[in-house]
């Protein structure tokens, strides 16, 4: 499995914090992702980022957890991921065609005022945004030249740690196949999905949007957490 294969090949620096980073961690809502899978991309990456300040560790894998719960929610909506590859109404490569890999852009920096932490953690997720590329290349993945240089023959390089603007971004064509499916309730998740994709990152609560999550649930009807049944 992609995910676990990429967990696999990280350094480890050192497990000391595991635990708890295991127990602050297992507390956030995670109603899209299996038990054993939070416990395993906990374990992973806290044993990597072992020496980093438990702010900016945590944060990094609270925000790979999003991410992957965003990943799961378009899965779940299965129509999403078969618009994108195979009706896509704006070839050859959809919203791929620029570098939205970039978390912050010079441009960014200028306008917004970011806080020490948020930097920090940038740094951090850049800095696996490059481990997991790197990854992805060594597995044989071919990059599409002339488009996001993260983009492959078969799809994007990241998983876990796509940029905010990439996990939140949904273009009208599959907004309007979310409504024609899953009618109102879609609106609140697409309203969360732009917003969260739209705003300045200031601070490190900007990366995650737990409105995204709790719109996915009520679009699904979820009752129950999936990871704790
Ligand atoms: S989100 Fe829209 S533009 Fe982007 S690949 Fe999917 S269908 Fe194409
Ligand atoms: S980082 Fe991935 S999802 Fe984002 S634009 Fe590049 S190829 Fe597309």
């Amino acid at each position: 499995m992609p995910f676990d294969s990429w967990l696999k090949s990280l350094p480890d620096d050192t497990f000391c914090h595991v635990h708890t980073d295991l127990e602050v961690l297992n507390a956030l809502p995670l109603s899209f992702l299996r038990a054993e899978q939070v416990a395993y991309q906990i374990e992973r990456l806290s044993t990597h980022l072992g020496s980093k300040p438990p702010l900016i560790r945590q944060a990094a894998i609270r925000y790979s957890l999003y991410v992957r719960q965003l990943d799961a929610i378009q899965e779940k909506g299965h129509n999403i991921r078969e618009i994108c590859s195979l009706d896509c109404q704006r070839p050859p490569v959809g919203c791929c065609n620029s570098e939205h890999h970039v978390i912050f852009s010079p441009s960014d920096l200028l306008l917004a005022r970011p806080t020490q932490n948020t930097l920090h953690l940038v740094h951090v997720l850049t800095a696996l945004q490059q481990l997991e590329h790197a990854h992805a290349l060594d597995q044989g993945r071919l990059i599409r030249p002339d488009y996001c240089s993260h983009l492959t023959s078969t799809g994007c390089t990241l998983r876990l740690f796509k940029s905010p603007l990439c996990i939140h971004y949904l273009c009208p064509q599959v907004s309007l196949a979310m409504i024609a499916t899953h009618g109102d309730q879609a609106a609140d998740f697409l309203a969360a999905m732009h917003d969260s994709g739209n705003r300045v990152i200031l601070t490190l609560q900007d990366f995650t949007y737990p409105e995204v999550i709790r719109a996915a649930e009520s679009m699904f009807a979820l009752v129950a957490p999936v990871g704790t049944s």
